[in-house]
């Protein structure tokens, strides 16, 4: 039985996709290796026949090694259009590769190509701000192991983005590719983080007008986030990665020994208290330590007035743990339908503001396809509806520039 559209993305974060040597990608967004690592797949939209939601975005693995096995192949052109094609009963999914924009060839007035300071992932913009993560500059290192930051600032990625090539690349985004949210992320900085992107969000704020989500490790001086709040943060995101204490400090031995896990839900709580119910997000990794965990972070997360943005993990080229395998789909579905259902049982608003599609995880709105049809689901999918209409006014206002 073929798979709806979010089954098909979990699989094809799982098992990845081959490409064809005579397949055209004429026009599409070309593969990334910008921020962590993750954005190294395929932008695709899926189709997904469904009220809940007209499409889903997936960065599809397509460089790592797991991916030339998948029974998953690309088909078609940039004529008749294409399809992934699942060899193993040669069902046909057709799909849309969103176009590569004008302003990726650009330059700034710096002369450094808008596609090296900012890139699109599903429907925002992504930028990596600071520079790079001083984890991967310790000695010995002390960088996540799923991590490539390390390899990829100054790489594929500008080494150094100025203010004015952050602004210039989030206007043609707004104007081009009608983007109205920018992501700033960025590694350990120690204590300068914070103060460090904030005359980014200030110069965003007022001369572009775009939504603003800051993702950097979390610091101990709270009022940090009030200014940045004052300043004009629509979001924050505290990348945990994973519960277990042990599997932590394997795979993030720098955040285990500077950070410690309890800083991030802190944090966490800190900020979901300043910026209104379900603004504020906690970011995990799916794949690598015992399912029950990553159950027990989204429980931990959703009471906190926050929602999880659950990553399935993916052995990146060049990375640390590039050999390890890929998780299984069943476990991957299990996860991102509890994932849904802990944001209705919490009423977060998931998936209310406008034209954000993140390719890179499975949107907790995207899972909606996964879950049971109770009578509960049926309230909260209402009230999602209407906590939309609501917001609206909310949104337009906070992305007026000035
Ligand atoms: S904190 Fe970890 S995941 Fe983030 S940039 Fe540094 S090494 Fe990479």
């Amino acid at each position: 039985m073929p798979l709806n559209a979010c089954e098909l993305e979990i699989d094809l974060f799982c098992r990845g996709m081959r490409l064809p040597d005579d397949v055209s990608l004429a026009g599409a967004r070309s593969v990334s290796r910008t921020r962590a690592g993750l954005g190294s797949g395929l932008e695709i939209a899926v189709p997904s026949r469904s009220m809940l939601k007209r499409e889903i975005w997936v960065n599809v693995p397509v460089v790592e090694r797991f991916a030339r096995s998948s029974p998953y192949r690309l088909a078609g052109g940039p004529q008749e259009g294409y399809a992934i094609v699942d060899d193993r009963d040669t069902t046909r999914y057709p799909v849309r590769l969103p176009a590569a924009p004008a302003w990726y060839s650009r330059q700034t007035s710096r002369d450094v190509p808008m596609h090296r300071i900012g890139v699109l992932q599903g429907t925002y913009l992504a930028i990596y701000v600071n520079p790079v993560c001083a984890f991967w500059n310790a000695d010995p290192r002390l960088n996540c192991k799923f991590c490539t930051t390390g390899q990829n600032v100054g790489a594929a990625e500008a080494a150094t983005k100025t203010i004015s090539d952050v602004v210039e690349t989030c206007w043609a985004a707004k104007q081009e590719s009608d983007v109205t949210f920018v992501h700033l992320n960025g590694g350990f900085q120690g204590t300068h983080g914070l103060e460090f992107i904030k005359p980014y969000v200030k110069a965003i704020k007022e001369s572009v007008g775009l939504l603003v989500g800051v993702q950097l490790a979390p610091e101990r001086d709270f009022t940090k986030y009030d200014e940045l709040v004052a300043l004009g943060v629509d979001h924050f995101s505290f990348c945990l990665e994973l519960l277990d204490p042990d599997w932590f400090a394997r795979v993030c031995p720098g955040k285990a020994r500077v950070h410690g896990q309890s800083l991030y839900f802190d944090a966490m709580a800190h900020c979901a208290r300043l910026l209104p119910h379900g603004a504020v997000a906690g970011e995990i990794i799916a794949g690598i330590e015992p399912m029950a965990r990553t159950l027990e972070a989204i429980d931990r997360i959703v009471a906190l007035g926050a929602f999880p943005t659950v990553c399935v993990f993916r052995p990146t080229v060049g990375a640390d743990m590039e050999s390890w395998p890929t998780p299984s789909y069943e476990e991957i579905r299990t996860v991102m339908r509890h994932m849904y259902d802990a944001c209705r049982r919490h009423w977060l608003p998931i998936g209310v503001a406008p034209n954000i599609e993140v390719s890179l995880v499975v949107n907790p709105d995207d899972a909606a396809l996964l879950a049971k049809r109770t009578a509960g689901f049926y309230v909260y999918e209402a009230y999602r509806r209407l906590a939309r209409i609501a917001a609206r006014p909310i949104f337009g206002r906070r992305m007026r520039a000035g």
